[in-house]
Order: C-alpha cells, then sequence, then structure tokens
C-alpha cells in the first residue's frame, strides 16, 4: 500500500483515470492536472465513482502542457509523476507542430518542475510508435525496447513523431540534468479495454466508429495491443519498482488487425456482424482511396505491414504478466456497449 502523493498529468484522459483508479485502489494520494478545472474534476471523479472507488480525496490543478503555469504548485509534494497527458488527435493536423510541440515541450515541463521539487521517480507515458518505425523494417524483426523510430524516416505522421520526440526529449533530459527525477517510460501499443466514460480515447473511437458500421472494409493494417488495465497497473509498478529506473517496457501483449479488431467486436456482440468491416480492402484499392479521403493517407506506409513486438523484458524484469490482446478489444466493446455507444 502506498501511502505518497502521486501526481497524473492529463487526469481527464482514458489511461489516466484508469491510473488514478489504480493508485487509489493502492492506498496512494493523488493529484491531477487538467486544462479546465471544474469540467475536468467533475468528469475525472464521475469516471472514479463509476469504477467503484472513492473520488473524495483526489485533488486537481489546472496545467497546460504548452503554458508554464500551474506546473510548480502541480507537482509540490509528490514523490511519484505519472506524466501520461499528450495529445491523442483521431485526425493528425496539418501542422505537425500542433502535436510535437505540445508532447515534447509538456514533457519537459513536467520534469523540469519535478527536479524543482525534488520528485522521486516520474514514469512516462510513451508508445510503440516511438519504437517500431525504425529507419529500415526487416520482415520478422521483432520489436524491442532497443528499438528507436528513425524521426527522419518518410511517413511518418505527426503523432508519431510527437511520441517520439517527446520520449527523445525526456530520456535526453534526465541524463543531462544533476538532480533530475528517474525516468521510466511505458510504451503500450493500440489501448483496448472497458472506458469508464464516454470521453473517448482516438484508440476506442476507431471501436466505435467500426461498431457502428462507419468502416464497410479495413485497410490492411495491424497494430500491437495493450489493455488499459494493464497500462494502469504497469504504470503504477513502475512507479517504485527497483529495476524500473531508466527502463523503457514495451507494453503489448499480441498483434490484431482492424479487420480482426472487427471479427473479436461481432463474437461478444454478435448484433453489429454485420456493421463491422466485412472485407480487409487490397491495398491498391486503399491508395486509391487516399487520393480523396486524406484521412487514410496515415495509414499508407503501413498497410500489409505487421510489425512483432516482444514484452519479454517487460514480464521478466518487472514480474508482470498481460491480459490478451482478444480480453482486452471485447471488454472494450461489451464496456462501450453499456455506454450505448455502439
Ligand atoms: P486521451 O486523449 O484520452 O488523453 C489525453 C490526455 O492528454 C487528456 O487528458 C488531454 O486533456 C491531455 N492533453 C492533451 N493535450 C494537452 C495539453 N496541451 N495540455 C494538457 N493536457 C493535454 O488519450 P489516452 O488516454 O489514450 O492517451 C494518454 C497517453 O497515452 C498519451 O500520451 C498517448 O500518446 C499515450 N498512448 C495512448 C495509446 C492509445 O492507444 N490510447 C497508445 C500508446 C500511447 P484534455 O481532456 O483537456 O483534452
Amino acid at each position: 500500500m502506498g501511502t505518497s502523493t502521486v501526481l497524473v498529468t492529463g487526469a481527464t484522459g482514458f489511461i489516466a483515470k484508469h491510473c488514478i483508479a489504480e493508485l487509489l485502489r493502492q492506498g496512494y494520494r493523488v493529484r491531477g492536472t487538467v486544462r479546465n478545472l471544474s469540467r475536468g474534476a467533475d468528469a475525472v471523479c464521475g469516471a472514479v465513482s463509476r469504477a467503484g472507488l472513492d473520488p473524495t480525496g483526489v485533488t486537481f490543478v489546472a496545467a497546460d502542457l504548452e503554458r508554464d503555469d500551474g506546473w510548480d504548485a502541480a507537482v509540490s509534494g509528490c514523490r511519484y509523476i505519472l506524466h501520461v497527458a499528450s495529445p491523442f488527435p483521431i485526425e493528425q493536423p496539418k501542422e505537425r507542430d500542433e502535436v510535437i510541440r505540445p508532447a515534447r515541450d509538456g514533457a519537459l515541463r513536467a520534469l523540469n518542475a519535478a527536479t524543482r521539487a525534488g520528485v522521486s521517480r516520474v514514469v512516462m507515458t510513451s508508445s510503440t510508435v516511438a519504437i517500431m518505425y525504425t529507419a529500415t523494417h526487416t520482415p520478422g524483426h521483432i520489436y524491442t525496447e532497443a528499438d528507436w523510430t528513425d524521426v527522419g524516416r518518410a511517413g511518418l505522421t505527426p503523432y508519431m513523431l510527437s511520441k517520439t520526440i517527446a520520449e527523445r526529449a525526456a530520456w535526453d533530459y534526465v541524463w543531462a540534468t544533476p538532480g533530475a527525477p528517474e525516468l521510466v517510460s511505458i510504451n503500450p501499443g493500440f489501448v483496448q479495454g472497458p472506458a469508464l466514460d464516454g470521453d473517448l480515447s482516438t484508440s476506442l473511437q476507431v471501436q466505435k466508429l467500426m461498431g457502428i458500421g462507419a468502416y464497410p472494409g479495413a485497410p490492411a493494417i495491424s497494430f500491437p495491443i495493450s489493455d488499459v488495465r494493464d497500462i494502469a497497473a504497469l504504470h503504477v509498478l513502475a512507479m517504485t519498482h527497483p529495476k524500473a529506473a531508466g527502463e523503457r517496457f514495451l507494453a503489448a501483449q499480441g498483434t490484431a488487425s482492424l479487420y480482426g479488431i472487427g471479427r473479436i467486436i461481432a463474437v461478444a456482440l454478435p448484433d453489429l456482424k454485420s456493421k463491422v468491416p466485412k472485407v480487409e480492402l487490397p491495398n491498391v484499392v486503399v491508395r486509391a482511396m487516399a487520393l480523396f479521403d486524406t484521412r487514410l493517407k496515415a495509414v499508407l506506409p503501413e498497410l500489409g505491414t505487421t510489425r512483432i513486438c516482444s514484452n519479454m523484458k517487460t514480464r521478466e524484469l518487472l514480474g508482470f504478466k498481460f491480459r490478451s490482446a482478444e480480453d482486452a478489444i471485447r471488454d472494450a466493446a461489451v464496456s462501450l456497449r453499456k455506454l450505448n455507444m455502439i
């Protein structure tokens, strides 16, 4: 049981709300940063209550990744920080700096404030997108924490760049800064698992779109899959585990294609069989469609490529046991049904 105060940045987010619930279960005191105090606090407390926990002790501070004010007040008195906040838009912005700047500068704002306040350890939510897009892809290569996305590689989306640049900046900062906190990165795949409320992250919005019939056919793309309950538990474990300091942890279990995700949804909720993608679209068709639908441009470099990730380090160093990708996808679908969203 923990008694320290933990700061969770971006408390309104899908992963952050599960982190807060897990911290409360383990007896920690929690402070969250939000952009809008009254709206954010209500949303987080509502979600935490729906998880069966008492949100009374959770406190909130206003802080924006793009502004200096609020960060010192947010970290004051905290022993640990879970730095989860970062923009995760469903559509890529025209201007890539719209996501890179808050991701990178926000991480540095949190770390600088942490150093000033003498915080022990910061656990940062990175992503497998900061790992998998190496300069070249050799078929059969198994991606691990030793791999880094090459930011000079063609075809990376602003979001992929934002996660890679922000994680790099965080490591560079702690290596160069005397008195900086210990850093750990958790690198999830496409995060599924139950939503605590209807404010859906991009990863669950994609499920929702599949469940309401928005994708009659799916491009042939696949993702490593994570369960939000595992990701929250890993953040909290990595916060105190003696072997976690200074390490990256790849946090995905299995891989699923968009079409495969649809199949799992249809098994969990058979009435959606006619809504989920019925076919995997040939790559040539997707390339042609992307001429008219610019949203599809983001998937073009990955068409037909399956990237396999290893979570061996996370399992062995932290003794962590992952839920299956199928459980994560099914439980996401069931939660969206309970929320009347599909
Ligand atoms: P959400 O969109 O649900 O949460 C994002 C959070 O970041 C929100 O609280 C949002 O606040 C906050 N945020 C965004 N921009 C700013 C800003 N300028 N200043 C302050 N806060 C900001 O996404 P997830 O919970 O899914 O993602 C959380 C983290 O996990 C992100 O770092 C994401 O990159 C990472 N991740 C997510 C994966 C997934 O599949 N879901 C996969 C791998 C990594 P507000 O509510 O005010 O908008």
